[in-house]
């Protein structure tokens, strides 16, 4: 059953993401070589409990942090722990938040000093996929139209998309229906209708598309161990157009005043 949200819902939502947008932003402050993951992890706990509000990954089936750090060829659901970042990697950083009832779910891919052109490339069309996949989330258009806009554009660059994992409907709920694949066919899928709220999160890889886990039951990996990309909203549709609940200005403002 796909739940229809009112607008006050809605609205409860939007606090929701806007709180992961700052945690994010938070986290982009110390994203710098020579920390370790694990800190980075401590620092968006306290920062969303400040908040009054929970971390919504932490003990999600069984999940044991707040955030998701995936490095390099880390795809997603990477734990947070000893592992010191260094200069030239990349960092998807995933975080949910719970508020007030309903869940918040965004994640934005960071660059830790000099990172090549052909990763930094993959970075910057990644994120284009996830806005080229929201102007597809209008009332009327169907789930595979936002799907197919982000499998077409990033795959014209002969990257690999991630098929395993996918967007899906947030609310009371983390993970709802529908399930929104980075993949698929112009016109398919279940209709998108107003008070639907959605994550989009395109998981795009430099080579294969191909994953596989590692020994820890959690972090996905690219079966080739080249880089893989990562950005997602969550977004409502209201009024017939995509509402971006989430928000990277935070973010993009942190790593302006950071390349200063
Ligand atoms: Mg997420
Ligand atoms: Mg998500």
């Amino acid at each position: 059953m796909i739940h229809i949200k009112t607008d006050e819902e809605i609205e409860v939502q939007r606090e929701s993401s806007l709180l992961v947008g700052k945690t994010l932003a938070e986290v982009a402050k110390h994203l710098k070589p020579g920390i370790e993951t694990i800190v980075l992890d401590r620092i968006a706990e306290e920062f969303i409990r400040d908040h009054k509000a929970i971390p919504g990954f932490k003990g999600y089936s069984g999940f044991p942090a707040t955030l998701c750090i995936s490095v390099n060829d880390h795809v997603v659901h990477g734990i947070p722990g000893k592992n010191i970042l260094k200069d030239g990697d990349i960092v998807s950083v995933d975080c949910g938040v719970l508020k007030n009832g309903f869940y918040g779910d965004s994640a934005y891919t960071f660059t830790v000093g000099t990172v090549d052109m052909e990763t930094l490339l993959l970075l910057e069309r990644t994120k284009q996929s996830l806005y080229l996949g929201i102007e597809q989330a209008v009332s009327g258009k169907r789930v595979g139209d936002i799907s197919n806009a982000i499998q077409s554009y990033t795959e014209q660059f002969g990257y690999g998309v991630v098929r395993e994992l996918v967007g899906h409907g947030v609310g009371k709920r983390l993970h709802e229906k529908p399930e929104v694949p980075n993949y698929g066919k112009q016109g398919s899928g279940p209709k998108l209708l107003s008070g639907m709220v959605i994550a989009i999160e395109p998981m795009i890889n430099l080579g294969t598309r191909h994953i596989t886990q590692s020994a820890d039951g959690w972090t996905i990996r690219t079966s080739d161990r080249k880089p893989s990309a990562h950005f997602e909203h969550t977004l409502a549709i209201r009024n017939g157009k995509a509402d971006i609940l989430s928000s990277f200005e935070w973010i993009e403002e942190v790593l302006k005043q950071m390349n200063e």
